[in-house]
């Protein structure tokens, strides 16, 4: 119940198919049982001589296999109906809550175990109402077999339910350690997908330091630890279709015996032996397939809970949104006395600065000062612990998400560009082609795409290694122009520049800075040089703020900092 409860609290989606599916399979279930039925009539009329009317059962037989046999056709036709639309909402679900998970995701949420539960987990789901409900007809199947044996023979149904009980006691035990070790072999196959998604990601690095061995080292220990758990996974489910099943087998051996014996005494007829026999079979297959179908949503609901953890914790990260929907934005950016941490050690402390439109606002600082942290705290990545930061004199977190994200965009050091084309790239932000273009012009790289043979349609690798830093830098500069933002965040985008390209970002910087308020982090000096106002960080506390001349002159941070550039 609680699984049925759940897997329904996932996929919300109900459609006539499921409903349909679930009558006719009951129906076509009940049909089943007629089978036997009709063969032990057959029987009993041909040993009788009744020739014409065993004639007539052969007939009805034909018809119901024939019936039962459409009815299983249009019963997985209904399900697969079903299952193709549960399986699109439960992959939206997941990757929607994904695009909402924090910074810290890693730490709870490995990235293999994303990456299998958006594949195999969904497609397991996916089968739990079909084995639910098949699960609840073969309960009723099988009552239905009990009355009828406990109608001929009471005490034969009762010695089938004894070997029934005795089966189901044994084959649970086996299914509850097969669904205990699935899960460890889940575990162990999301750290596979982890390390091999990172190895694809550091393919580069790998090579020119040659820790492939190294790499598969760590790879075979988790090799192992899977082989361990699917082998064990493996071993209780043949344990129970092998040794388990022979408690089946020699029930009926025994069966057999007692009904010989009643045979030999005239007590009971040839045919209401063979019709014993049938049904011991089908409520053994009966009990047999309720449990396989325990074993299957038992696996299918390992795969439930992972998904629905990650879910949740999609819905359990901080969510920085407000209602506020004004977007007139100016871009006046102020922190007034932020402080933060992200574990126990503060990070920033009581930092207060004003940014101000068509103004270049560097901040600089050793590694670790804060400079990054600010733009998180901008961001909305993090809420700050004490202090408030506004734009346009209003606390960020009341803006509403959209309007938020429409007004600030950051270009980072390693930006991310998608394994698509160019223009598709673009799209992503803004599909109007002349927009597009006006941007690319704007910082500079529209003659370098046009001399690509297929221009605006090259395919860019993804990460676009397929261009030079430089280039890259300008393309996201040109995607975060086409968001119209009026705040610019810039994160060491010259870091990996060689000085053309940084003269380049430094005359665009100046023209941009024209309708944009830009904030800067660098480490670089003529970039200094043409900020408006720069922000000295040193371990999280603001040191000074001036201009590049004044504060080389007068602070002894800023003029370590010029040294080591
Ligand atoms: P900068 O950009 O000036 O190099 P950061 O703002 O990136 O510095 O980092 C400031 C400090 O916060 C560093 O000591 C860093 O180790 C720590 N830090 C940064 N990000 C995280 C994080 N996600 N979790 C914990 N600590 C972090």
């Amino acid at each position: 119940m609680k699984i049925t409860k759940d897997y329904f609290s996932l996929v919300k989606f109900k459609n006539n198919y499921l409903r349909l599916f679930i009558i006719v399979d009951l129906v076509n279930t009940l049909l089943s049982l007629l089978i036997p039925y009709y063969a032990s009539l057959i029987i009993e009329k041909v040993t009788s001589e009744f020739y014409s009317m065993a004639f007539l059962f052969v007939f009805i037989l034909g018809i119901t296999y024939l019936f039962n046999r459409l009815g299983s056709y249009w019963v997985n036709w209904c399900y697969a109906n079903f299952f193709k639309h549960a399986y699109v909402e439960v992959h939206r679900k997941l990757v929607n809550n994904v695009y909402h998970f924090d910074e810290e995701y890693s730490k709870k949420m490995p990235t293999g175990k994303i990456l299998n539960s958006s594949n195999t987990d969904i497609i397991n789901i996916a089968e739990i109402p079909s084995f639910i409900i098949e699960l609840a007809i073969e309960f009723i199947k099988i009552l239905i077999i009990y009355l009828v044996f406990a109608k001929q023979s009471f005490l034969i149904a009762f010695y089938v339910l004894i070997i029934d009980i005795l089966y189901y006691y044994y084959a649970k035990r086996c299914n509850d350690k097969n669904a205990y070790y699935f899960k460890k072999q889940k575990y162990f196959a999301d750290k596979l997908t982890g390390i091999l998604s990172q190895v694809l990601i550091g393919l580069k690095d790998i090579k020119s330091f040659d820790i492939s061995n190294k790499l598969n080292n760590k790879l075979d220990g988790y090799r192992k630890k899977w082989q361990e758990s699917y082998f064990l996974k493996r071993k209780y489910y043949f344990t129970r279709t092998t040794v388990v099943s022979l408690i089946i087998d020699f029930g009926k051996i025994i069966l057999y015996f007692i009904l010989i014996i009643f045979l030999m005494k005239s007590q009971i007829e040839i045919a209401t032996f063979l019709l014993f026999i049938s049904y011991y079979d089908k409520t053994t297959e009966a009990v047999n397939n309720i449990m396989s179908y325990d074993a299957s949503i038992l696996e299918e609901s390992v795969s439930l809970y992972r998904i629905n953890e990650i879910i949740c914790y999609g819905n359990s990260t901080l969510k920085l949104d407000g209602k506020v929907h004004n977007d007139n934005i100016t871009g006046l950016v102020e922190f007034k006395n932020v402080s933060f941490q992200y574990n126990q050690t503060p990070t920033l402390k009581n930092i207060s600065f004003v940014a101000k439109p068509n103004q270049i606002t560097g901040i600089v600082g050793k590694n670790g000062a804060g400079k990054t942290t600010i733009l998180n705290l901008l961001l909305r990545m993090y809420k700050v612990d004490k202090g408030k930061i506004f734009i346009d004199n209003l606390d960020i977190y009341k803006y509403a998400q959209d309007v938020y994200y429409s007004n600030i965009s950051v270009v980072n050091q390693k930006t991310f560009i998608f394994n698509m084309s160019i223009k598709d790239n673009l799209s992503l932000i803004n599909p109007n082609s002349k927009k597009q273009i006006d941007a690319c012009k704007r910082v500079g790289i529209h003659d370098f795409i046009m001399s690509l043979p297929n221009g605006y349609h090259t395919i860019l690798k993804e990460d676009a290694v397929n261009l030079s830093g430089g280039q890259k830098q300008l393309l996201s500069i040109a995607r975060a122009l086409l968001t119209a933002s009026e705040i610019l965040l810039l994160d060491e985008i010259t870091s990996s520049l060689d000085p053309n390209s940084t003269e380049h970002i430094k005359n665009l910087l100046i023209d941009l800075k024209t309708d944009h308020t830009i904030i800067l982090i660098t480490h670089n000096r003529d970039l200094m040089k043409i900020a408006d106002m720069l922000i000295v960080l040193n371990n999280g506390k603001i040191e000074c703020i001036g201009k590049h001349d004044d504060l080389i002159k007068n602070n002894e941070v800023y003029k370590q900092l010029n040294e080591i550039v």
